[in-house]
């Protein structure tokens, strides 16, 4: 086997999916990490392999070859340069037996966890238009595939970055991640910020006026436009908005900010609303959710619902019991099950997502929640459940990294009857069930897609006190 830093292979098979997207090769028995983006198992490729290291190796695919049998046309024309559903040329059904295979591997590789009660993955109703939030970006750097440059020497764009570039954008004329008038919405911005005259935004010099446009579209139909411009042109401004409500009039919520920072996050930012109610409302059972344009909701609303669903049926909450929501986000899940318990109590650590959660409480008339914020690891601790109550079941839906350690020592501490855990990473899943398992044993796996045509994967552990 060459030890060389970098070298080609003329011609190798890809040989099978492995973890976060990517694929694998073999080569004289050296495993090859492949990026998954438009590769498929049975694929034959011309490879280039750029780095090495003790057990394996990565590789960039110059040309394919030769396409697998196993491929399905992809339903949209910018797959392949546009970095968002990087597995749409995979049949759904084997989409949904990677990522279940994948949770399990981890489970098992990295936890050392019994995967023998394990549901099969529960897979997403819609595979197209399931989103309910998308945010389109403005640039002057347009990203011109092989087939336009002739045509179109324009560099203006709205749509979505280049994976890896932060200043190229490709134009994007339909995306089948959300559903109407979301499209109309963003063929609207691309036609009159081109008509208008100003900037398009320039990522490297960080001049021009049109930023982003985020759009929010709830599962009963309501509408929410929010814009970054760059600069505060207030009669611009006005005008644009204006033009927008007599094309768009059912929009429920229309705001903007004036983002003069290097960066596109607004959550620091004062958002002026223009139209409409600052908020939208979501649905979820008899349950109504308010959402603003700062608020976190998980973005694929119908298979939350089930996935909520799925954590209420394996947290089997009694009329007496105590629940603890561990990174409640905006509360979603503690109100969705504080009419089975006695109390719940939500942590997460944004204030305005607190803010949010509360106001959710009280718009369903909840009144046995409490919301507390503050980093996880230094609010949960022993104090603060001998003040608000020992739990008797914990669900805990920590981001990508995991629980911090210190919330696992005190969930070992102050032992629960029964933990439920949601995770968007089943490795860091498995490492944390791995310390948990001094005191817990597993009795359910569930698997979940929320997001088609993408690598990524939800999994719902619950555990019972030994
Ligand atoms: N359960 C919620 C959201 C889960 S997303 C829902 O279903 O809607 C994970 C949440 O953890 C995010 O809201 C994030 O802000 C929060 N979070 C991340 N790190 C945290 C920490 N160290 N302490 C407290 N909360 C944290």
């Amino acid at each position: 086997m060459s030890k060389k830093s970098k070298f080609v292979i003329e011609r190798i098979k890809i040989l099978d999916f492995a973890a976060e997207g990517k694929c694998i090769v073999k080569n004289d028995g050296e495993v090859i990490f492949v990026d998954g983006s438009n590769v498929c198992p049975g694929d034959e490729v011309r490879l280039l392999v750029h780095k090495s290291k003790k057990k394996y190796a990565e590789g960039r695919i110059l040309e394919t070859l030769s396409y697998s049998e196993d491929r399905v046309k992809p339903h949209c024309e910018h797959f392949g340069v546009c970095g968002g559903c990087k597995w749409q040329h995979i049949p759904y059904d084997v989409q949904l037996m990677q990522k279940n295979k994948q949770v399990l591997d981890q489970l098992q590789r990295l936890g050392k966890v019994d995967i023998s009660t394990a549901k099969p993955i529960l897979g997403s109703a819609k595979t197209a238009f399931y989103r309910n939030k998308l945010e389109f970006t403005f640039s002057n750097s347009r990203w011109f595939t092989d087939e336009d440059k002739e045509q179109d020497k324009n560099s203006n764009a709205l749509g979505f970055h280049i994976p890896k570039r932060f200043d190229k954008v490709l134009p994007i004329k339909t995306c089948f991640h959300q559903a109407d008038p979301s499209n109309a919405i963003l063929n609207y911005f691309q036609k009159i910020a081109e008509e208008s005259g100003l900037l398009f935004y320039d990522h490297v010099a960080h001049t021009g006026f049109f930023r982003t446009v985020m759009v929010r579209i709830t599962s009963i139909g309501q509408v929410m436009v929010f814009i970054q411009f760059a600069q505060n042109k207030p009669d611009e401004i006005k005008k644009i908005l204006t033009n927008f409500l007599s094309t768009f009039p059912t929009v429920n919520s229309l705001s903007y900010t004036i983002n003069t920072k290097r960066n596109d996050s607004y959550f620091d930012l004062e958002v002026v609303h223009f139209a409409g109610l600052p908020y939208i409302t979501e649905k979820m059972e008899d349950l109504t959710f308010r959402i603003g344009v700062k608020s976190f909701y998980q973005t694929n609303s119908e298979q939350a619902y089930e996935l909520y669903k799925i954590v209420r049926n394996l947290a089997e909450i009694k009329p007496t019991d105590v629940v603890y929501d561990l990174y409640t986000g905006t509360g979603t899940i503690a109100n969705f099950v504080a009419k089975q318990a006695a109390r719940v109590i939500g942590i997460e650590y944004i204030e305005d997502a607190i803010k949010d959660a509360k106001i959710n409480s009280e718009i369903n008339n909840i009144s046995n929640t409490a919301f507390f914020y503050g980093d996880m690891a230094k609010i949960f601790t022993e104090e603060f459940v001998t003040k608000n109550g020992k739990p008797n079941i914990v669900i805990t839906d920590p981001p990508r990294a995991g629980m911090d350690k210190a919330v696992i020592e005190v969930l070992l501490q102050i032992l629960p009857e029964k933990i439920v855990y949601v995770s968007c990473n089943a490795g860091t899943q498995a490492r944390d069930l791995a310390l948990l398992s001094e005191k817990y044993e597993v009795l359910n796996i569930q698997p979940v897609d929320m997001f088609p045509h993408t690598f990524h994967v939800e999994n719902v552990v619950s555990l019972k006190l030994k």
